[in-house]
């Protein structure tokens, strides 16, 4: 009887393991069609002065709605392109999509992408990037990159000449969810970073938890000694955002603020949300 049960179950993991093969098979080839049909769209998110809730710039982040899968999340479909040698020509036709965009925004706001850590590792990239900006006419001093710290980690030299060259173009860099993965203060006195971006989870924790306040305030006084700027990702009340200001944050982003909308809505979301201040105007 147990045998019979034993065989059963056999048979139904090995079930489970074919459809999920098939999803994945799926997924990829829902992928690759998508990237070559150019399905694939970019939308936008604001980072504001937490002073003022000025616009200072806009993340962007990449949305795939499939016709049969449904959204697909970037957290889902950029490491399968990655994985499957799809993220260059992937990488590529967002970037230019959002340059053309930040075309129309006005000068002195700038455009954050996120670097995959396979761009990373291929020395390819930096004239890649700047070949877009040069192409759509997009000043690389309005460009900032977003990467992870595992990212420069896994292919270390690589991965610096990328940086310095991008930054000798004028193009900025960003150290992503700062805080957690394999985190390591280290890498901040390589001094290749711009900017810090932490992350999320120490915002939403903030209120209920104080040691998430005290990291967040030890990361405020490290960062400013270290001469980096500083956005709090994922600000999604007012209390969080009060709180960052009165630490002394100078940029935050979160649902509070805007949640990730597409060009056009973004264009509206500036229309009613960007004020000229002229030289008054804070560089972020
Ligand atoms: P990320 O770069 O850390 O982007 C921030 C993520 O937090 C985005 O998720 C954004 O929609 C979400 N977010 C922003 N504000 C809030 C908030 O107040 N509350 C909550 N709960 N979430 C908030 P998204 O768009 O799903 O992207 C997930 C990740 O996928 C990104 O994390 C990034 O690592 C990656 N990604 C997205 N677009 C691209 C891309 O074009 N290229 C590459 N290489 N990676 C991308
Ligand atoms: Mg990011
Ligand atoms: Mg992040
Ligand atoms: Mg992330």
């Amino acid at each position: 009887r147990s045998k019979r049960r034993g065989r059963g179950q056999i048979t139904v993991y090995s079930r489970e393991i074919a459809q999920e093969m098939k999803r994945a098979t799926q997924l990829e080839q829902a992928l690759r069609n998508a990237i070559i049909s150019d399905a694939i769209d970019v939308h936008f998110q604001p980072i504001v002065s937490l002073a003022n809730n000025m616009v200072l710039g806009f993340e962007a982040l990449a949305r795939w709605n499939d016709p049969d899968l449904g959204f697909v999340s970037p957290a889902v479909f950029v490491p399968l392109a990655e994985e499957r040698g799809f993220i260059d020509a992937l990488s590529e036709t967002l970037l230019r999509k959002a340059a053309e965009a930040a075309l129309s925004w006005p000068r002195e706001l700038f455009l954050s992408f996120n670097l995959s850590s396979a761009q990373l590792m291929d020395p390819g990239t930096s004239s890649s990037v700047l070949a877009i900006l040069a192409r759509v006419g997009l000043d690389p001093h309005r460009l900032e990159l977003e990467i992870t710290e595992t990212a420069v980690m896994s292919s270390a030299d690589t991965a610096h000449r990328i940086i310095a060259d991008l930054r000798a173009a004028g193009v900025r860099i960003s150290l992503d969810d700062f805080g957690t993965g394999q985190s390591s203060l280290g890498r901040l006195r390589e001094f290749i970073f711009d900017k810090v971006k932490i992350d999320r989870a120490f915002v939403s924790r903030m209120n209920s938890d104080r040691a998430s306040e005290h990291i967040i305030k030890a990361v405020l006084a490290m960062c400013e000694g270290l001469e980096l700027r500083v956005v709090a990702e994922g600000i999604e009340e007012n209390s969080e955002a009060a709180k960052l200001r009165a630490l002394g944050c100078a940029m935050g982003q979160g649902y509070y603020f805007g949640k990730p909308a597409d060009s056009a809505a973004t264009l509206r979301y500036l229309q009613t949300h960007y004020f000229e201040l002229g030289s008054e105007r804070e560089i972020a």
